[in-house]
């Protein structure tokens, strides 16, 4: 904070200098970033849970700075969202992992689907669906082979979601809420999305065992995509207990580090595409 120094100079409490400056310099290497080739992407398995088989992967944004080294995706997508560089990266990932599915294919490599993130900011320019169709149409994946993960936040305050997700689905692609239970939809409104997939949120996967609150959250959600014709994938699995513990309530989808971490490509080829 601002404040005036016993000579009657101003100054600046050095941590919010620190944070202001540090924040304008990630700011600029962000926007840099992808003319310098440091943006790359992981691929999460998602598994169903009784066979262990790949269902899907989605990509996961990486970021790796010659001086800062990884820089998480929890630091500069915000960053990106708030300055509007997100629509260049959104669109930069989205052909990456496309591209990227192609390749499997041409390797004779069976990867079901791919899934990735959409901000809500790529959505206000009005031009998402045109993205999405030259995408498609410029890498020549199938599109029923990609997933759109958006968020209820998208659904809920985005004037025109419903027109654009509609779009998004006339293409062929499905969609998925990402963090499902964490924000507030309507289920009435819910109910009118072309959406087939729930992704319960991590945070009610984390402490299902200790928690009845969050096991009562996730069987609900379990429940809620049964009764409205829903895939439902759980996120953040860790362990052996969670798992079972989704497959007895009748989820049998799910992405987390007890199947694996998000992995280059090369690491996902050697462990799932056999
Ligand atoms: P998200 O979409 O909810 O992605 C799942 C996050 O949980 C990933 O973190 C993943 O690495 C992590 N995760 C997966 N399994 C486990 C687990 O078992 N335990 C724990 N503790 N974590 C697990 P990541 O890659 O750091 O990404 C964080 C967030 O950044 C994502 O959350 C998403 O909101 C955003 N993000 C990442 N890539 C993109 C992207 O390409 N575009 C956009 N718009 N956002 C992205
Ligand atoms: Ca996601
Ligand atoms: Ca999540
Ligand atoms: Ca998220």
């Amino acid at each position: 904070a601002k404040a005036r120094g016993r000579n009657g100079y101003r100054f600046y409490a050095p941590s919010m200098t620190g944070e202001g400056v540090q924040r304008l310099r990630l700011e600029a290497y962000l926007r840099r970033s992808l003319e310098k080739d440091e943006m790359f992407l992981n691929y999460q398995p998602q598994v169903e849970i009784d066979t262990g088989r790949l269902i899907g992967v989605e990509a996961l944004v990486r970021w790796n700075h010659p001086e800062l080294g990884l820089v998480p995706p929890g630091r500069f997508v915000p960053l990106a969202e708030d300055t509007g560089f997100i629509s260049q990266l959104g669109q930069w990932v989205l052909r990456e992992a496309c591209r990227q599915m192609v390749r499997w294919q041409e390797a004779g490599l069976v990867v079901p689907k791919i899934a990735v993130n959409l901000s809500v900011r790529q959505f206000e320019r009005g031009t998402i669906v045109a993205t999405v169709a030259d995408i498609l149409r410029e890498t020549g994946l199938e599109p029923h082979r990609l997933q759109l993960e958006v968020t209820e936040s998208l659904i809920m305050n985005t004037g025109d979601a419903l027109a654009h997700i509609n779009g998004l689905h006339a293409l062929g692609v499905s969609l998925a809420i990402d963090d499902f239970g964490t924000g507030y939809s309507s289920l009435a409104y819910l109910k009118q999305m072309p959406v087939q997939t729930l992704k319960i949120d991590r945070s009610f996967i984390q402490d299902i065992h200790e928690d009845v609150n969050d096991e009562a959250i996730a069987i609900a959600i379990i429940q809620l995509g049964k009764s409205m014709n829903l895939a439902v994938i759980a996120e953040g699995v860790e362990t052996d207990e969670q798992a079972t513990f989704l497959l007895r309530h009748g989820c049998n989808q799910a992405q987390g580090y007890f199947y694996s971490r998000p992995v280059m490509p090369d690491d996902l080829q050697r462990r799932w595409l056999p």
